[in-house]
């Protein structure tokens, strides 16, 4: 989960490293501007680096001044959403910009400390064209960084004297926060060096895991809660998520009603393999309740997009008979009209076969464009069929 800047600099001040302090305002919170001290810089709030060669950090030297820069930045959209509040604090004169990163390098299965003297916004520019400027150092999980380490690595970055110290204790920090919280990436960038002979974090961005933060109850005192990030979820997926249902909007018009994870990436693949198009990734296994079943259904059938349901259910932990009973309840409450083709093979298929007739001799007309077919029928020929069901309906 990524965390704003204002957040993550939060996290940062609790294991002492030298963030400036801040407000943040949204557009209802001008009068916060009375607390700070002019000159100012004013940063978009966003989980989308690039900001500052956006227009997204803006600074002011008066009131009026930042209220009237806030204005510009609120609303602009950044990485695919809306700016909904700002970070205000001091401004500073930079004289020297530093990167600092860690992150799990998943091939090694380790940590990684990455430096350069060249931070600032053009970082992926110098990492890319000049990679020696770019400085890496793998850590072993579960070890803890030494102080000389840390000192060695801030002596390489051109610090010295007090700079020194003060950068052994952000590298150490830094690292010990990135560990200490799970995280999957903890960077700064820039680590500023002031004319004034400070080291500051300007810029703060951490990547938690989400799955481990039942494990720190502190980020709640912070105001961190596990959130997803709704700025990026569709209307679709946003509903979904309430239901608990795994889903991802994809821009086919195949909705796909699989079964298990697996089944559904495969799905997924073989409908493109047969040049038709998924609407949808979906996860609808480990025996989801008749509700579950119903609202995944209606996720598909709402989606105006969506021309033809590929269906499969495998009945393993998941009964066939409860799998056609919502199939059913869904169809006869909500009329879709949609072409279904399915197929339905396993534990209690033949219980859920006399519900599927039964409901289509019961509802000819609703039940017209539904197919249900049965283990002898190839996944392939399933498949085959929706694509052409789909077609047909445009
Ligand atoms: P990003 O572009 O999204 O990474 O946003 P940053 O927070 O890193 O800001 C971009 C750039 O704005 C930094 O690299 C700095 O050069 C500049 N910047 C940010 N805060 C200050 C400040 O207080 N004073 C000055 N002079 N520049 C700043
Ligand atoms: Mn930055």
């Amino acid at each position: 989960m990524r965390l704003y800047e204002y957040e993550a600099k939060r996290v940062f001040a609790r294991y002492g490293l030298p963030v400036l302090p801040g407000v943040v305002i949204d557009s209802q919170g001008y009068q916060q501007l009375d607390k700070v001290t002019y000159p100012v810089v004013i940063k978009g709030q966003a989980f989308v680096g690039g900001r500052g060669k956006s227009g997204l950090v803006q600074f002011a030297n008066s009131r009026d001044e930042a209220q009237e820069k806030i204005a510009s930045v609120l609303g602009k959209c950044h990485g695919g959403h809306a700016i909904e509040r700002v970070l205000v604090e001091p401004r500073v004169n930079i004289e020297r910009e530093l990167y600092l990163s860690v992150i799990v390098d998943r091939l090694q299965h380790r940590f990684l400390l990455m430096t350069s003297r060249r931070g600032g916004v053009d970082i992926e520019e110098v990492a890319s064209s000049e990679p020696e400027e770019l400085l890496k150092y793998h850590l072993n999980i579960g070890a803890d960084m030494h102080a000389f380490m840390a000192r060695k690595t801030a002596s390489g970055l051109g610090l010295s004297g007090p700079l020194l110290n003060a950068g052994t204790a952000v590298i150490l920090g830094l690292y010990r926060l990135f560990v200490g919280y799970d995280c999957k990436v903890a960077e700064i960038n820039p680590l500023a060096v002031t004319d004034d002979g400070r080291l500051l974090v300007l810029d703060a961005k951490v990547d938690l895991d989400e799955d481990a933060m039942f494990r720190h109850p502190v980020l709640k005192d912070m105001g961190i809660t596990a959130r997803h990030e709704v700025g990026e979820l569709t209307d679709r997926e946003k509903v979904a998520k309430k239901a608990g249902i795994p889903y991802v909007d994809l821009d086919g018009d195949i909705g796909v009603f699989p079964g298990g994870a697996g089944f559904g990436i495969a799905a997924i693949d073989l409908i493109q393999h047969y040049g038709g198009k998924p609407a949808n990734f979906m996860d609808s296994g480990g025996a989801p309740t008749q509700e579950k079943l119903r609202a995944m259904l209606g996720l598909l059938l709402d989606n105006p997009r969506v021309k033809a349901i590929f269906g499969a259910r495998f009945g393993g932990i998941s009964r066939c008979d409860d799998w056609a009973k919502a199939v059913v309840q869904y169809v006869v409450e909500n009329k879709p009209l949609k072409p279904m083709v399915m197929r339905m093979a396993g534990n209690m298929e033949e219980q859920g076969r006399k519900i599927i007739e039964q409901a289509k001799n019961e509802h000819p007309e609703l039940f017209r464009k539904i197919k249900v077919y049965a283990y002898d029928m190839p996944i392939e020929e399933v498949i085959k069929e929706t694509i052409r069901a789909a077609k047909a309906e445009k």
